[in-house]
């Protein structure tokens, strides 16, 4: 197997973990979670999101909680936005990056927007022109790329179109999300060793949703495929809209424990990032998905000697 020997973590802990909660943090809290994800050596956070606080009231405090945090150096902070009021809105803020999302489902696109996927990334136009000139760089994202509640498997055709819209608007830096955790490795694989393959000059990054468990198997493939950057969120917290209940993002800690157990580099001190996670844990006030956080770190089972007793 061909592994690479750095990978680039994302921790969305603070947006796509967040907005998923019942319960609103306050900014204090999430000032306190987001300097905690700092001291672990994470260098790219997705801070928040400015879209409508009536739309998502969670995020509604991401200007405060980028201000209290401040610019820094080699960290990258970007945010979630929808339209040009939240590219405004991320510039005042003082984030590097914005993120504009698309579906890759065009039944879920037009009943939401009332336009193909194609046509939303066409009007993100104008939000690269601004971000651009304000000096921020700019991403995409595709929800639902390898399957959809409503459509079921996406034909990477109708991903491709996307991609080359997002192109075609000066996007080279494009996530894939698997928004209900429905990817297999073996087409994660597939689609990432042939989009690669297509489009030399795009970053892909993948996003993987532990609904079935099958995340890390998932993050294992794309490593397969060449890919680099992956997004993870603390304690794994974060839900799937349409899987009431459903586990929600793959927990950080379990993707650096998986990479630190393989020798790959994150630059993420792995006991630190578990001191969020459990913070994250106890702010939400119940029970995440992280693995680690539940069994404890691999390293920490094997004994120094082996005590004398009886194995049957
Ligand atoms: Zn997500």
């Amino acid at each position: 197997m061909n592994f690479p020997k750095t990978v680039k973590i994302c921790e969305v802990g603070p947006r796509d973990g967040l907005q998923n909660e019942k319960k609103l943090l306050s900014t204090e809290q999430k000032i306190e979670l987001v300097n905690g994800v700092l001291a672990s050596g994470i260098s790219s956070i997705e801070i928040g999101s400015f879209v409508h606080p009536k739309a998502i009231p969670q995020m509604a405090d991401t200007e405060k909680v980028m201000q209290a945090i401040g610019k820094r150096k080699n960290v990258e902070f970007r945010a979630l936005i929808t339209n040009l009021k939240g590219v405004e809105r991320a510039i005042d803020a003082g984030v590097d990056k914005v993120k504009l999302t698309v579906s890759a489902s065009k039944s879920h696109n037009l009943s939401n927007f009332n336009c193909t996927p194609e046509q939303s990334v066409a009007s993100f136009d104008e939000c690269v022109k601004v971000a651009l000139e304000a000096g921020l760089e700019v991403s995409g994202a595709i929800s639902t790329t390898f399957g959809c509640p409503f459509e079921g498997k996406i034909p990477l055709k109708q991903i491709t179109k996307l991609i080359e819209s997002f192109r075609d608007i000066g996007i080279k830096e494009i996530s894939l999300s698997d928004t209900t955790g429905v990817a297999n490795p073996r087409q994660v694989y597939d689609q990432l060793n042939t989009l690669k393959k297509h489009y030399k000059d795009v970053i892909f990054h993948l996003h993987f949703h532990n609904t079935r468990g099958q995340a890390l198997a998932n993050i294992i493939a794309g490593m397969q495929a060449g890919v680099t950057h992956f997004d993870g969120s603390f304690a794994g917290l974060g839900g799937c809209p349409y899987a009431p209940g459903a586990s929600g993002n793959i927990a950080t800690e379990d993707i650096v424990h998986m990479l630190e157990d393989m020798n790959i580099d994150t630059g993420i001190n792995l006991d630190a990032l578990l001191c969020i996670a459990k913070k994250a844990q106890e702010f939400v006030g119940h029970e995440t998905d992280s693995a680690i956080l539940r069994a404890g770190k691999s390293s920490e089972l094997i004994p120094n000697k082996p005590k004398k007793q009886i194995i049957l």
